[in-house]
């Protein structure tokens, strides 16, 4: 999504009055980057010569994006568990199964575990997306304990010698002490048969700063290795990506694109500055 384009070329002809600058607020705000970039990249909108002023911002928004590797940890010759976590609706289950079909495609071996034992349609809609394609999802009895369910599927992907099992939690928890017990608890039991090797924390981009703040409240449970932004489809909120990282440091691995199997990539932050600067 194009932002900063339109105002660099009238800041490069005319020095920007106090409409302009109102106007260039707004307009970051509603593409939620956030109040904290927007002073600072109004800010260098006031300080910087027209000719340094793009190269200028280009930079320091470089320096905001997280510098941590966006690739997925893995191990070449064991088990990489995944446990996808986040608030339910934010498009967790579709991107366990996006993430599933994209490892798939790049060659490994796969398994789903529908660790949400207590909502029937996640677990429903799970199956539906492994059977479209093609990878064994391991399922409880509903209301199950999701710690013996993704013990269980540990057991068998390890068994089966597959590359990647990822885990689709539940994100129906509400208070902080019980998502600290149920994820502290999850992890520990996966990990006596195989370390977790990625726990990525979904955010829907249409919610903007709220992602934020849902963000954080798992951060204070679990450390957070890396980040799927879905939704960014239909979203005029592109800015959210740059507040999200600035605020949270951990880097944005994927990103969601629409509700099909393939609308679904790695972040390329180089790719997303270009876009938005244009
Ligand atoms: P969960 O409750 O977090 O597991 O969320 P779901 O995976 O069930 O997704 C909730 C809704 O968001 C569904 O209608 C999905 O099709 C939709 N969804 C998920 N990811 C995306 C995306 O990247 N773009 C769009 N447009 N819709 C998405």
């Amino acid at each position: 999504m194009a932002l900063f384009g339109k105002f660099f070329s009238k800041f490069s002809k005319t020095k920007a009055s106090d409409d302009d600058l109102d106007e260039f607020r707004r307009v970051l705000i509603e593409a939620d980057l956030g109040e904290g970039l927007t002073e600072e990249v109004l800010e260098m909108v006031r300080r910087e010569s027209s000719e340094n002023l793009e190269a200028a911002v280009k930079g320091y928004l470089t320096q905001q994006l997280s510098s941590s590797s966006r690739s997925l940890n893995r191990s070449d010759d064991s088990l990489n568990v995944i446990l996808v976590v986040g608030v339910n609706g934010t498009g967790k289950t579709t991107s366990s199964a996006k993430l599933a079909h994209y490892l798939q495609n790049s060659g490994s071996s796969v398994m789903l575990a529908a660790a949400d034992t207590f909502r029937a349609a996640a677990v429903e809609q799970l199956e539906t997306w492994g059977k479209r394609i093609g990878v064994s999802v391991v399922t409880g009895r509903a209301g199950a304990d999701p710690a013996s369910l993704c013990f269980d599927a540990a057991m068998r992907a390890k068994n089966e010698a597959i590359d990647f099992l990822i885990i689709d939690t539940a994100g129906r928890l509400h208070n902080k002490t019980n998502l600290m017990e149920e994820l502290g608890k999850v992890k520990r039991v996966i990990e006596k048969i195989s370390p977790v090797s990625e726990i990525l924390f979904v955010l829907d981009a249409t919610t903007g700063q709220n992602a934020i703040l849902q963000a954080r409240a798992f951060m204070e449970a679990t450390e957070l290795t890396g980040l799927v932004l879905t939704k960014l489809d239909g979203s005029s909120k592109g800015g959210i990506a740059l507040a999200i990282e600035k605020v949270l440091g951990v880097p944005i691995k994927f990103i969601g694109t629409g509700e099909e199997i393939s609308d679904w990539d790695p972040f390329d932050p180089e790719r997303y500055l270009r876009e938005l600067l244009t």
